[in-house]
């Protein structure tokens, strides 16, 4: 093609011309070809947005099945898909709730919830040790903890683990009675350095799992503050904090997920002392229940369902250390107790205030990093 040159301008025009016929006879798409293929480029760029503006599923990482007045834990099962499908839960880690005593008509514990798993692999996961570790700690002092008790308490755990627990938990430190949890709500209380829980702590870390702990927490001793009633809670309360950084410094191979940030009656977990101890330990990890709002610095959401933006600067400080946690009951009927619907939109309303990337950490990235877990694509 190189001798076009000489070819002189006439040539050119009639090039020009035969194009322009060829335009013009051109079935109309050309154009809309272009703009089509312009629309697609369009939608393509905008795919993973619009991906990421789908709200994805959360991870609840702390929930029950209710055994009160009797357990049906068939039934049970069935309403925790059924919450889980409204508010778009992916996965929710369910454990037996904090006992200090036997009861046998209501106790349970993992093997109890083992039909659910297995129902449902990448939904629902299962913690141990709340009916069964946690009688054998709230019922030894610190002083009667010899070889014996270490080795049955041992043998316990590693039965938890091997029956495929993804942690330990709901195990109670100090958990006060609520009046709105029902007359049987127990008050329960050991030292957070009790030699059974420095044993558990390496038993998790050895396995790699963590420890959902329940512990109210008191800075400094304080009159047990209303509505709390007395009995069953002590009419004071005793400083507890020394005791529960020791717990948390015994082996920094434990990963420690400390329940119910953002909504506690005892009102003492404020933003402050989160960062303290945050900064202070970097195997401690909080999951958010957010059940009520309001004015007090300790609830993490305002009346309005706003974030506050002390609690922002802290989610923005510690990205990867916080997680959700309903604290749902669930019963035949729906969720007893320890949620409430508000609670639940809660959750939600908390990762939509959130930049996406860190949303996504709170929702589940952070609880799947924790609690090593297999999630089904999707969920
Ligand atoms: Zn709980």
């Amino acid at each position: 093609m190189a001798g076009k040159r000489h070819l002189g301008p006439d040539w050119r025009h009639n090039q020009q011309l035969a194009w322009l016929q060829a335009r013009a006879s051109a079935p109309p798409f050309k154009k809309d070809y272009v703009m089509n293929r312009f629309s697609r480029a369009l939608v393509l760029l905008a795919l993973p947005s619009l991906a990421w503006a789908q709200p994805f599923p959360l991870i609840d990482t702390h929930a029950h099945f209710e055994s009160l007045p009797y357990k049906d834990f068939a039934a049970s099962e069935k309403s925790a898909l059924a919450a889980m499908a409204q508010w778009n839960i992916g996965m929710s880690l369910l454990m037996p709730p904090p006992r200090a005593t036997l009861d046998p008509k209501t106790n349970y514990d993992i093997e109890e919830l083992l039909p659910a798993i297995k129902a449902n692999p990448g939904r629902l996961a299962a913690l141990g040790g709340a009916g069964s570790l946690t009688i054998m700690l709230h019922n030894t002092s610190p002083e009667a903890v010899n070889d014996a008790v270490r080795q049955s308490f041992r043998q316990r755990a590693m039965e938890i683990i091997a029956l495929g627990a993804v942690g330990f938990g709901e195990i109670p430190v100090q958990h006060l009675s609520l009046p709105n949890m029902g007359p049987r709500h127990a008050y329960e209380n050991v030292p957070a350095d009790h030699p059974l829980l420095m044993l558990l702590a390496d038993i998790a870390a050895e396995n790699d799992v963590p420890i959902d702990i329940h512990f109210d927490m008191v800075p400094n001793d304080m009159p047990l503050p209303p509505p709390l009633k007395s009995p069953p809670n002590p009419p004071k309360l005793q400083g507890n904090l020394p005791a529960f950084e020791r717990l948390l410094a015994h082996n920094p191979k434990t990963r420690i997920v400390w329940a119910h940030v953002g909504f506690e009656p005892i009102r003492t977990r404020g933003p402050d002392i989160v960062r303290q101890l945050l900064t202070a330990h970097p195997n401690l990890y909080m999951s958010f229940r957010l059940g009520r709002t309001g004015p007090h610095p300790s609830m993490a959401m305002a009346a309005d369902g706003k974030l506050k933006p002390e609690w922002m600067a802290l989610l923005q400080a510690f990205p990867d250390r916080f997680m959700l946690g309903s604290d749902s009951f669930y019963a035949g009927a729906g969720v007893s107790r320890g949620a409430t619907s508000e609670g639940m939109d809660n959750l939600r309303g908390l990762v939509d205030q959130l930049p996406p990337e860190l949303g996504r950490q709170l929702a589940r990235d952070n609880a799947i990093r924790v609690y090593r877990l297999k999630v089904t694509t999707g969920q």
